[in-house]
């Protein structure tokens, strides 16, 4: 793939068709900043501190070309701690890839992404990412003749039928049939580690010219209750009782997968030559030096590179904004269904009337300056454009756009414009943007892009203290903070004391840290974070009747619940069983405040917290016995 340039991003903008906005989601740790990195990469695509790698807490953004289409890739944390950022990525992308751990399966935090996307309404593919461990693992405990192939399509199957069960339970007929059938081609089978990845479509094209067969037909047998017998050169929709009967999938996927990895792995270069020639993978001679997961990681990428599979997965599984604007914009917009707004939108409109919505605010490189980050779900932004902005506090204000701005990774570049279907940056509104707006044209009556819905709010709390000398610096700090970290919240006593309010833990050491950076470095000093909830929402909240919460937690957590919930009547509690670990299941009626000693005994393991509508109120990962406390 050539170099991504502006001027040709800039080009496919025009062609609506070829442009993919796509979130990376999935659990914590189950590898999406690997896997984005490596996408990168094959586009060309410089990544930012690639060095300092550990928890993703911010989203980031890319542009890239592949093919003849136009990629936005946003890579988002997937701790819940930060889980506004991924609403915000939701917000302007129309497809999500699902990064599963193909070992550890759906988790809760899987389970929370995922949900999030099909509200509103986004599309998902999935990738099992971590692959290699599958191979390389297993070497040892195989002893026992148990088809190692059949499990691990076990273990993969089940992983995609919780996925689907998540999605049957969310589903919205508007966003059509988006389930996962690795048979379609819209599930990978990925190494974002070693940069390989397949789909069946991959293997069916290959297999299809070896065999004779027609690429669907190939594909149909390589997932599901599809068998072949070597022996009689037959397909049957049953296992037989024939040794040489295996799945289609272990013995034309997983088997050749394994083989040539274990070739690898063991040296044995000879044979490994031999099929690497059959396969028409040519191998230069620094290469054949290499060994064992190197050797691996070599071979993998050039049968299978990570990045064609992935993208062509993308491509050909995910709508593009002209697609998905029609069914998005019951969803987007405010207004009347039938203005004209809302028809630019549904029909993705370049010529319409302007509608952006600013999903977050970007530090720029100057220091304290910021980038109005977004979509334009219509009509065209341009450099000099007269805009109206539309926030939650600030109604009918018109600035000036001084600027529109491609990232594409460490390298930004200013375009002239920026049609309807694409993610871009403005210069020159951060003074006049808090946390998130919409921005039409100026002299417009058009009704606002829905707020943001967050599954979290901001429940606990730190205490910050400056030297007097720095007050003015840290209330600086304290504007930028609350500008550009959707969540955060803070408020100065009359004693002069302030308080940073975040999500959890993990989101106010962000926050902190922001902080100092805004506040350029000053003296600060931190407290300990606690559970608060904000007296006036307090008052209000405990007018409304109290809530129905429904949770899982393991059996042993039952003294801590009881505690809380203080032996209340109508609770009930109902033992189930999942992956061994026993679980309670825990229907009770709590108030705001209970609810509040709830989260915070569980702190940053719950997700979904008590909102007003609330009736499913959090999970407690019930594979991590330690997500109690
Ligand atoms: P994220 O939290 O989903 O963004 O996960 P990261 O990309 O930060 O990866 C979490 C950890 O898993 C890191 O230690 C990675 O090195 C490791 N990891 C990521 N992808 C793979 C993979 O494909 N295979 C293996 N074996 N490890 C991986
Ligand atoms: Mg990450």
């Amino acid at each position: 793939n050539e170099k991504c340039t502006a001027e040709k991003l800039r080009r496919i903008m025009d062609c609506k068709r070829n442009i993919r906005n796509v979130s990376v989601i999935g659990h914590v740790d189950h590898g999406k900043s690997t896997l984005t990195d490596n996408l990168l990469a094959a586009a060309n695509v410089q990544m930012t501190n690639t060095t300092e790698r550990s928890i993703t807490v911010k989203s980031s953004a890319f542009s890239l070309h592949y093919a003849d289409c136009l990629i936005n890739l946003i890579d988002s944390p997937g701790h819940t701690d930060f889980s506004s950022e991924v609403t915000a990525a939701l917000r302007i992308t129309d497809g999500a890839i699902v990064v599963v751990d193909c070992i550890e399966g759906v988790c809760v935090g899987t389970d929370a992404v995922l949900r999030q996307a099909l509200i509103e309404r986004i599309h998902p593919v999935l990738t099992l990412n971590k692959m290699d461990k599958c191979f390389l693992e297993l070497k040892n405990d195989s002893e026992d003749g148990e088809d190692v192939g059949e499990d691990a399509y076990q273990t993969f199957n089940k992983a995609i039928d919780m996925a689907n069960d998540i999605i049957n339970a969310n589903t919205d007929s508007d966003l059509g049939d988006v389930a996962f059938h690795p048979n379609k081609g819209n599930v990978a089978f990925s190494s974002g580690l070693q940069g390989w990845a397949f789909t069946l479509a991959d293997f069916a094209k290959i297999l299809a010219k070896n065999f004779g067969f027609e690429e669907s037909l190939m594909m149909e047998r390589l997932w599901g209750e599809n068998y072949y017998d070597t022996k009689t050169k037959k397909w049957t929709d049953v296992k037989t009782n024939s040794s040489t009967c295996k799945r289609g999938f272990v013995r034309l996927c997983y088997d050749p997968i394994k083989k040539i990895i274990e070739a690898c792995m063991n040296d044995e270069k000879k044979d490994l030559f031999v099929w690497l020639e059959k396969l028409d993978i040519t191998m230069k001679d620094d290469e054949k030096k290499l060994m064992h997961e190197e050797l691996v990681k070599c071979v993998m990428q050039k049968w299978f590179p990570a990045a064609k599979s992935v993208y062509k997965m993308m491509i050909d599984h995910l709508p593009s904004p002209e697609t998905a604007q029609k069914y998005r914009v019951g969803n987007l917009y405010n207004g009347s269904l039938d203005d004209i707004y809302a028809k630019a939108i549904k029909e993705c409109d370049p010529e319409g009337p302007l509608m952006f919505y600013v999903s977050k605010m970007i530090p720029a490189s100057g220091k304290g300056s910021f980038f109005a980050f977004g979509r334009v779900f219509a009509g065209k932004v341009s450099t000099g454009l007269k805009v109206r902005i539309m926030g939650s506090d600030y109604h009918h204000l018109s600035e000036t756009v001084e600027g529109t701005v491609i990232c594409m990774g460490t390298e930004q570049e200013t375009v002239q414009d920026v049609p309807c279907g694409n993610i871009v940056a403005l210069v020159g509104l951060d003074q006049f943007i808090t946390k998130s707006a919409t921005l039409t044209n100026h002299d417009s009556v058009a009704s606002p892009i829905h707020n943001m819905k967050f599954t979290v709010s901001p429940v606990m709390r730190v205490c910050i203290k400056c030297n007097s000398s720095d007050r003015a610096k840290l209330r600086k700090g304290l504007d930028l903070l609350y500008k550009s970290d959707l969540m955060a919240e803070y408020t100065t006593t009359e004693s002069g004391e302030h308080f940073i309010a975040g999500s959890g833990e993990l989101h106010l050491e962000m926050c902190v840290k922001d902080l100092r950076l805004y506040s350029r470095n000053i003296e600060i000093d931190v407290s300990d974070s606690e559970v608060f909830y904000r007296e006036t929402d307090l008052e209000e909240q405990f007018l409304e009747p109290v809530y129905l919460v429904e949770f899982q937690a393991p059996k042993r957590a039952l003294p801590a619940i009881y505690h809380i919930l203080n032996e209340r009547k109508g609770t009930q509690f109902e033992e189930m069983h999942r992956e061994g670990t026993p679980l309670v299941n825990v229907k009770a009626i709590i108030s705001v405040k209970e609810s509040f000693g709830l989260s915070s005994a569980v702190k940053d393991k719950t997700y979904g917290q008590a909102s007003s509508q609330c009736v499913d109120w959090g999970c407690y990962d019930p594979l991590d016995p330690d997500s109690w406390i």
